[in-house]
């Protein structure tokens, strides 16, 4: 059964967080929620963030919750107008959102990822990674554009396999519709990756077929890529989760990946096929 989500607004009093870490060629990200309703009723059991001191914000389960930083475009449009005075702004670079996901229905009504990119296509900084595993992101098609070059939109999807996806992400956007949705900002001009990140069971060649038309370049990242080579998904129980929703342990296993990735490379070629943390920062 879904628990009941709480919504909160709140003022912050930054915008862009200098990073680092996995995300090493990242000047900044930039989270415009706290909390990710896409986490509702246990909807991405794979997300380490709920480990991170990020989700103690409100008591709660993950998921269950989210934060609102109301005031976030006009903090960002400081700081980009800063950025911009001191000669920085054109070396910047940017990824939106680390520890959330930009487009989760909040945003439907509060347009905070919208009211960002507006700041962005006023003062651009020199690369904008926009992560979502959303189709609410086409509501911005205009403005995506206007960034252009600067900017890669990175949709996540884990599984090429629908029956997967719902056992194991039920709250997130079918496979279906997130393809359509990279498909559509594809042919809006719009250099588009596709997050296979983490790798979850899949076929292979079906999904190398799906993914050379739906995206510029696709990211494999396995388990691994939790920042902590894997230890934060082993904590979190993947394996019994595994077990439980799908009966097997499948894509946890060591090299379970090598498949896909030669798959990929066989039909977009190997210049498309980006992996874990070093694919995330060819930026
Ligand atoms: S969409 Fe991303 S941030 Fe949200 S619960 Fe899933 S993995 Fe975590």
């Amino acid at each position: 059964m879904k628990s009941p989500r709480l919504y909160l607004e709140r003022r912050a009093t930054r915008a862009l967080t200098p990073t680092g870490g996995f995300l090493s060629n990242f000047a900044y990200s930039l989270n415009p929620y706290v909390g990710c309703a896409f986490g509702d009723g246990g909807g991405c059991p794979f997300c380490y963030v709920r480990a991170l001191p990020v989700a103690q914000a409100l008591a709660g389960p993950w998921g269950t919750w989210v934060i609102a930083k109301v005031n976030l475009p006009e903090l960002l449009g400081a700081e980009l107008k800063a950025l911009e005075a001191a000669d920085r702004l054109r070396h910047a670079t940017v990824f939106m959102s680390s520890a959330t996901d930009p487009y989760q229905g909040y945003e439907r009504v509060l347009k905070l990822a919208g009211g960002a990119l507006e700041q962005f296509t006023r003062r651009p900084p020199r690369r904008l990674v926009l992560q979502t595993r959303s189709p609410l992101v086409e509501r911005d098609i205009d403005m995506l554009r206007a960034l252009g070059e600067r900017l890669i939109v990175s949709l996540t999807l884990e599984t090429d396999d629908e029956g997967v996806r719902r056992a194991l992400t039920p709250t997130s956007p079918s496979v279906a519709r997130r393809l359509l949705t990279a498909r559509r900002l594809r042919e809006a001009g719009l250099f588009v990756q596709l997050a296979i990140a983490p790798m979850m069971p899949n076929n292979p060649e079906r999904f190398a077929m799906l993914a050379a038309d739906a995206a510029d370049r696709v990211i494999v990242d396995t388990y691994a890529g939790d920042g902590t080579g894997g230890q934060r998904s082993r904590k979190l129980g993947m394996e019994d989760i595994y077990r439980r929703k799908l009966g097997h342990g499948g894509a946890l296993s060591a090299g379970a990946e090598r498949p896909l990735i030669a798959a990929m490379k066989a039909r977009l070629g190997a210049y498309r096929v980006l992996l874990g943390k070093d694919g995330f920062n060819t930026v």
